[in-house]
């Protein structure tokens, strides 16, 4: 039997919204599994915030928005409350899309008037890291409120919106990439170092949060390009992270921080099961 219990004042951030992870997931892990706790999240909740909660997310839910994204996952064979989840996401909303595209049709274009594709290689790695990161945390993300009112897995929840937010990015960098058919295969240089920063940043994120993390990974791919470009010997080369050896850290890199997020993983579930 589990002694380990989440605190009373741990319960009273999480009816609150305020509980952050790892705590968040370890609280929604254990409140799966203990009636008593459950229990006690009740007492402590504040009815109105509930209730509010419950209406933000009706409202989120009921707002009227084509349904194309959710008709489709579900076509696709997506169960349907995960494809609700997934439609709730913001970054799937079209406002996010719409300044994604924004974006890579400006370098696209930028990119077509020079002869190298650096600019285009250097942003589209960043753009399904900051997507990660915007799907992540309460100021941003309605369907926080369903984590509260029906508390679900937090590391499942992160990792289904994270692949979807992932599968998007990825796929409208490769639709930009069709748009530079004159680089071939060096336009794709952009996948690597996207899979590598998002892994890296999501891994951090358990350490450093959801804010400090993807920050930091983002900026020291600037620097990085940065530092790279003021070695540059001749201005034709690519830049280190896009020959075939900057490539291959980049493999290794996202390899090891999805083990790491992994590893991460267990120690969270480990988290609850120390202390039984
Ligand atoms: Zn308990």
């Amino acid at each position: 039997m589990s002694t380990w219990h989440v605190a009373e004042e741990d319960l009273r951030a999480y009816a609150q919204g305020e509980l952050t992870a790892p705590l968040l997931w370890s609280a929604d892990t254990h409140l799966i599994a203990c009636a008593e706790c459950r229990a006690g999240l009740a007492e402590v909740s504040d009815p109105v915030a509930l209730d509010e909660g419950w209406e933000r997310l009706d409202a989120e839910l009921d707002a009227p928005r084509p349904g194309l994204l959710e008709s489709l996952l579900m076509r696709l064979g997506i169960a349907d409350h995960i494809a609700r989840l997934l439609a709730a996401t913001p970054v799937l909303r079209r406002s996010w899309l719409a300044s994604v595209v924004f974006l890579l049709l400006t370098t696209v274009l930028a990119v077509r008037s020079t002869d190298s594709p650096t600019l285009f290689l250097a942003l589209a790695p960043l753009l399904p890291l900051a997507g990660v990161a915007l799907s992540y945390g309460p100021a941003l993300d309605p369907t926080y409120e369903m984590a509260v009112v029906a508390p679900m897995h937090g590391f499942r929840l992160l990792m289904i919106r994270t692949v979807a937010v992932l599968v998007a990015g990825l796929g409208l960098n490769g639709l930009a990439t069709l748009a530079l058919p004159g680089y071939g295969l060096r336009a794709l240089a952009w996948l690597l170092p996207a899979l590598a920063l998002t892994m890296t940043g999501l891994a951090l994120t358990a350490r450093l949060g959801p804010v400090l993390a993807p920050s930091l990974v983002g900026g020291s791919w600037v620097a990085l390009l940065l530092i790279t470009h003021a070695q540059q010997t001749s201005a034709g080369d690519p830049l280190a992270p896009f020959t075939a050896a900057g490539q291959g850290v980049a493999a290794a890199v996202a390899a090891l921080a999805a083990g790491l997020l992994f590893l991460l993983r267990d120690r969270f579930d480990l988290f609850n099961g120390s202390a039984e």
